[in-house]
């Protein structure tokens, strides 16, 4: 059976190809081949001899995902894609075009078991991890279709990255590698809704990345009727691991907070959010809040809020020192906003 190389790290790949790759260029040369210049066939490695590229054609599978469905907004150029993988299940990437940067939200499993109640695609029963290769393809399928070169990566698709660790930490290694994809650390964010332990392993293996929290709540009674299968850690531990993120790393912070109507959106949620982040020495320069919206999905018994409450949530939050924005709805004309990914 073929190895799927994108599977494989340069260092796996020297070492699985060493009994026919005996020069560690070749080495970069394929990498460049498949992360820089896109090739979709072993056959367009035209630097590398013709014996060695029916080789590696025998030994490796180049592509795994299969797009199946794609749709694009009328309205702000979003695209929503749809993969098979070779195992027949279904997951999905969004393509974010905005002027300066192009960016692309992933996923990292096949339906998700964190069940959140806003969002469709943990109505997606849970199947499995994605692979490293699978991760990294979606970025290179996009970057083939659209004919763009990706500068943002969001690992805010299906699923709950840090329960796939291995997998996307490998997959981070080629995102940031300069002869790979070659994209800065701070053009990279990581969701999670609270995975304590997770975040102080990512903390201390100091990718440099961005983390976003998805914190939706400011009391643990919300919290459970809003995300009902999280990791039982309390709001306090979310926070501090977040603020040892931040200490650690030097990097960038975002809360993301959905604002659902009558459930987390009053004007005492927005004091309480801004009375945690004090507590927790979480109001500075390198923190920030996105609040959005809540989007409409099927099978959720969730209202939006009105256009004067986020407003007056936001206000709120500026009165006290916290910098926070409004997140667009991008793609919710095509079901690729925020929560809307699934099937
Ligand atoms: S919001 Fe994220 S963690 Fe929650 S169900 Fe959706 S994909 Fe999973």
């Amino acid at each position: 059976m073929k190895k799927y190389i994108l599977d494989l790290t340069d260092s796996q790949l020297k070492s699985y190809s060493k009994a026919f790759i005996k020069q560690d260029y070749r080495i970069n040369q394929i990498l460049d081949w498949i992360c820089v210049k896109k090739a979709a066939t072993f056959e367009e490695f035209t630097s590398i001899p013709k014996d060695l590229r029916q080789e590696l054609d025998r030994k490796f599978l180049l592509r795994s995902l299969k797009i199946v469905k794609k749709r694009q907004s009328i309205v702000d150029g979003t695209v929503r894609y749809t993969f098979q993988s070779v195992d027949k299940k279904y997951f999905f990437a969004v393509f974010l075009p905005e002027k300066g940067k192009k960016s692309v939200c992933i996923s990292s499993q096949i339906g998700c078991p964190m069940m959140c109640a806003f969002c469709f695609s943990g109505k997606v029963k849970y199947t499995r991890n994605l692979t490293r290769g699978e991760i990294i393809e979606q970025i290179l399928q996009i970057e083939n279709d659209t004919k763009e070169k990706v500068s943002g990566v969001l690992f805010m698709g299906m699923g709950e990255p840090t329960l796939n660790y291995n997998s996307v930490s490998s997959a981070l290694s080629s995102i940031v590698s300069k002869k790979e994809f070659a994209i800065g650390k701070r053009h990279i964010t990581l969701s999670t809704v609270g995975n304590v332990t997770a975040i102080k392993k990512f903390a201390n293996d100091n990718f440099g990345i961005r983390l976003a929290v998805s914190l939706h709540a400011t009391t643990e009674k919300q919290r459970k009727k809003i995300i009902p299968n999280s990791f039982n850690f309390s709001i306090e531990e979310i926070l501090s691991a977040s603020k040892y993120y931040l200490k650690k790393t030097k990097s960038r912070l975002t809360i993301e907070y959905i604002l659902i109507r009558e459930i987390n959106a009053s004007s005492a949620d927005a004091h309480r959010l801004a009375r945690l982040l004090k507590q927790h020495d979480l109001l500075n320069q390198n923190v920030q809040i996105n609040l959005i919206p809540y989007n409409t999905i099927k099978g959720a018994n969730f209202n939006v809020p009105t256009q004067e409450s986020i407003l007056k949530f936001k206000n709120l939050l500026k009165l006290s020192g916290i910098v926070a924005n409004i997140r667009q709805a991008k793609g919710s004309d095509i079901g690729a906003a925020c929560g809307q990914l699934g099937y």
